[in-house]
Parts: structure tokens; sequence; C-alpha cells
């Protein structure tokens, strides 16, 4: 026996044959695949951070606030500029909204309950869910008459009720699909099932004007949770800062699964540098949405379908063979995103100066790439 069978053999059965998130992370001069701030951290922001990381270096021979008050009390007050008042009892934190995701999982989930989402969603939902031992349930989207990715609360009730998940995502604005959803269908989901309901606001801030976030909804809902990131909107994916607001007790259920000390102290640093900096970090928000809108105009222009997107990308469909159109895209410098839906590709919205290469690139190909109906 190889190596490979060796471990094959050792793996968890549940997880032979199985694939690893894979975004591919090309050098490209236009990288407009997972959805990342194109724009690099204010100078302003780089010299906070780079002060506080050194501040705390000499202490870390000890290890971090293992509560990050702090860190808490500065996400529940940025939290709290939306309207809606959140205590910093309220609120978790981990390395990345994947991780609050993961205790979620670990201390709601686990072998012999299941967990359901509406697909397409986001890629990581099964992922983190399949990890714990959970059993996935592949929910399905589409409302007659409306968008072909559309949930409406009528069709999300009837697939809780029937499947009566111990765990139930939804993902505001959808990713992939870019649009948010309506606070009835989460309400409505919300009375149907019996467990908890997870809604992924990971793109909240870029929604379109109007569109309210699940955080209303959190008084006098004890299973309602509410998950969002520092790695979109606030342009710190590498930082590594996802977070979430629910009831009190359901944090603190999450500490019996947590790792003690899963934020390191340059995290926390890091983290509250920049939101004291939150405006500075949220001043390219507009920007990206204007050139998500000018994509979604362009693209319709080519005959392309794009979906409306209340998120910092696009998904388009009317392509005859999406594989060929990403390919013919990346010969062009551009890397966008197949998100494994046929005859559809996602883009994120970057500088204008991306935006204007995507665009360019995909005229190109359009008179032999468009065709099969979206
Ligand atoms: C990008 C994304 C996240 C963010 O994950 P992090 O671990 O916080 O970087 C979460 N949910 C959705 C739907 C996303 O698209």
């Amino acid at each position: 026996m190889d190596a490979r069978e060796v471990v094959d053999a050792l793996l968890r059965p549940d997880l032979r044959g199985r694939t690893a998130y894979g975004a591919p992370q090309l050098d490209v001069p236009v990288a407009l695949n997972t959805n990342e701030s194109s724009y690099p951290v204010p100078a302003v922001v780089v010299a906070a951070m780079t002060a506080a990381v050194e501040e705390a270096a000499a202490g870390l021979n000890r290890y971090p606030d293992r509560e990050f008050t702090r860190l808490r009390e500065a996400l529940a007050a940025y939290l709290g500029r939306s309207g809606t008042t959140v205590d910093p009892a309220q609120v978790w934190a981990g390395n990345g909204s994947n991780e609050v995701l993961l205790h979620l999982l670990q201390a709601f989930g686990g072998p012999g309950r299941t967990a359901l989402g509406f697909t397409p969603a986001y890629s990581m939902h099964p992922i983190i869910t399949t990890t714990t031992g959970t059993a996935w349930v592949d929910g399905m989207r589409g409302v007659a008459g409306a968008g072909a990715f559309d949930l409406d609360a009528a069709s999300a009730v009837v697939q809780v009720r029937e499947h009566r998940p111990d765990v139930v995502f939804l993902c505001s604005p959808n990713n992939p699909t870019g649009t948010a959803l309506g606070l009835d269908v989460v309400e409505a989901v919300y009375d149907a099932a019996d467990g908890l309901v997870v809604v992924d606001e990971a793109y909240a801030e870029y929604a379109r004007a109007g569109t309210p976030s699940a955080l209303t909804l959190l008084a006098g809902r004890p299973r309602l949770v509410v998950t969002r990131t520092m790695s979109k909107a606030f342009a710190l994916a590498g930082g590594r800062v996802g977070y979430l607001a629910a009831d009190p007790a359901l944090v603190d259920a999450l500490r019996l699964v947590r790792m003690p000390y899963h934020l390191s102290t340059p995290t926390q640093a890091v983290a509250l540098a920049a939101l004291a900096h939150a405006d500075l970090m949220l001043e390219t928000v507009d920007a990206v949405r204007a050139q998500r809108d000018r994509i979604v105009d362009e693209i319709a222009r080519m005959g392309l379908s794009p979906v409306p997107s209340d998120a910092n990308f696009v998904l388009f469909g009317g392509l005859a063979d999406s594989h060929a159109t990403w390919q013919g895209l990346l010969d062009r410098g551009v890397l966008v995103r197949d998100v494994g839906i046929a005859h559809y590709l996602r883009v994120t919205a970057g500088t204008p100066e991306e935006t204007s290469a995507f665009l360019d690139a995909l005229a190109a190909l359009v008179p032999t790439h468009a065709g099969a109906a979206p």
C-alpha cells in the first residue's frame, strides 16, 4: 500500500472520496473570483494595525484574552450602527465566519442530526456541516413566475416541515446568486423550524438601499443566529475575523466547542484597529456597488442574463458553455468563478479598471459564447 492508500483506509468513511474546498488561487492580473475587496487597506489603518501589533508583541508570551472582550464590544458597537442595539454578550467571533459556522455545527449539529440549506447557496455550508458528522439536506430554490434562484416563504416552509432539520441555513444576500431574502422568509422559516436558523449575512453591507437585516428579528427569537464577516465589505479577508449575533444563551453554548484562546492576540489587535476606523474601511463600498450595478447593466446589454445583486458580485447566465467562457476570460488575464451551475459564471465587482478589463474580455467572447437559455 502506498501512503495515500494507508491514509484512505484510516480516514472516516464519510470523508473518503470527498474533494476539499478549492477556489483556485492563481496569480493573474485581474482576480475576481473570491469576492474579496480589490482595495488595499488604507495607509492610516495600516499604521494603526502595525502600532497595535507592536504594542501587543512583547506580551505574546501570554495567551490572548479568551473572551476577546474588547473585540466583542467593538463588534457590538459596529452592528449597532445599523440601528439595532446589540449587546456584547450577544456577539461571538472566530477566525472567519467559517469558524463561527463550525462552532454552530459542533454545538447544534453532529451525528444523527441534519442541516438544511437552499441550493445554490454558499458551498461551505454543506462542507462545514458534513465535517461535523451532521447530515446535509439539499433544499431547493426557484419560484415559478419569479427568478429561477429566488426563495419564497411558502416554498421554504414546505421544505423545513418535510425535513425537520436541526439547523437551517439561509444566506442573504445569497452567494452565489446575489439576491437578498425578504425578512418574511426568515420569519416564516423560524416559525416552521424547531431547530437553529442561521442567516449568513456575509454581504449585508453591500445590499441595495432598503434591504433589512435579520438582526432586527433577533429580539425574542433565541434560535435565530445572524453571521457576519470582516472579509468582504470590511476589506479584511486576510485578517480572518467573522462573527455572529444571537441570544446570549446561544453564544454561551459555543464556549463548549471552541478551542481555548482561538482568537490570537494579533488577530484581535488587527480587528480592533480596523473597527476603530470603520468608516475608512467601508469607504469603498459605494464604489464597489456602482461597479456591481454597471456589470449588471452591461452584461444585460450583451444579451446575457445577470441575476439582480445585493452583494459585491454578479451571477450571470446565458452562456453556451460556461467552462469555455471561464477559460477564455482566464486566457485574457481575468479570473472569475465557475460555481458549478451550468451556463452561469460569477464575477466579483472590483475596481473600475478591473471591471472594465472583465467587461472588455467578456464582450470579445460573447459573439461565440452566448446562446444557452438562462
Ligand atoms: C465569503 C463568505 C463568507 C466569509 O467567510 P470568512 O470565513 O468570514 O472569510 C461567509 N459566508 C458567505 C456566504 C460568503 O460568501
